[in-house]
């Protein structure tokens, strides 16, 4: 008879397997010393209690913390293929939060969401409405680089969601714009395509959520630009409404 061999378990795959038991066994509120010893270098979650007293895997803090706690990230699939984790940029305290998909071939490279040609788009957009990068926080569902940019997956969209969760919550921005269709029904729990969601207002957790075409998507469509227009004018009159600030919008 013949014996199958079976391969040995690398050190990763020891650590995602125990690690992601750990967490579920947080999530379901079985124990909680194990959180103690999950360092930043693997990952980790908080120890903190939940409103029912349970311990529930919910992260919080303030942005370096939630860095710290997402550290050298290993859990899932896509930080095999990673150069850098892209987090997020911009202002901590910002009235508008902006999420995209992914990074991308640029962003892996260089740490920093939205940096390629998509990137210097969406720059050119919130000028539009009077904005700088530097006013407002950019970050991405997922954060690693898909194989060949391709869609990310749904396991690995709801491993980073806590993450992306957090980090709106950390910021508790006045608005957030979704950029494309998995950032919206990432938000939105919805499956309704973008180009029926886009233009109109819905919450996410009370905050009003705009969502629009992706950047990229303009660059293969110039013709939706006037869509994203038509949605960039609503997202700053609502920006100027809640935040009484005089954001000045070009050819205004
Ligand atoms: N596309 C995205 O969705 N995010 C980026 O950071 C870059 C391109």
């Amino acid at each position: 008879m013949k014996t199958k061999m079976v391969e040995p378990w690398s050190t990763q795959q020891w650590l995602i397997a125990t690690r992601n038991y750990i967490e579920s066994q947080l999530r379901d509120g079985h124990t909680t010393e194990p959180a103690l010893i999950l360092s930043p270098q693997i990952g980790g979650v908080t120890n903190q209690k939940s409103k029912s007293g349970t311990h529930s895997g919910v992260i919080s803090g303030d942005l370096t913390h939630i860095r710290a706690v997402l550290g050298d990230c290993m859990r899932c699939k896509l930080s095999q293929g990673r150069k850098h984790l892209v987090f997020g940029s911009g202002n901590p305290k910002a009235d508008l939060v902006i999420v995209g998909e992914a990074p991308g071939r640029d962003e892996d490279l260089q740490g920093e969401p939205f940096v390629g040609e998509a990137g210097k788009l969406l720059t050119d957009i919130l000028m539009a409405i009077g904005l700088q990068r530097s006013d407002v926080y950019i970050c991405n569902v997922v954060k690693c680089r898909p194989p060949n940019n391709r869609a990310p997956e749904p396991d690995e969209v709801e491993t980073c969601k806590p993450f992306l969760e957090a980090q709106i919550a950390s910021i508790s921005p006045k608005l957030i714009c979704t950029l494309g269709k998995y950032a919206t029904h990432t938000l939105l729990k919805t499956d309704r395509p973008i180009s029926s969601l886009r233009g109109v207002f819905q919450p996410y957790k009370e905050i009003p959520v705009m969502p629009t075409f992706h950047p990229a998507y303009l660059l293969r469509n110039p013709g939706a630009k006037k869509d994203v227009w038509e949605d960039m004018k609503k997202l700053h009159a609502e920006l100027v409404k809640r935040t009484g600030k005089n954001i000045l919008r070009k050819g205004a």
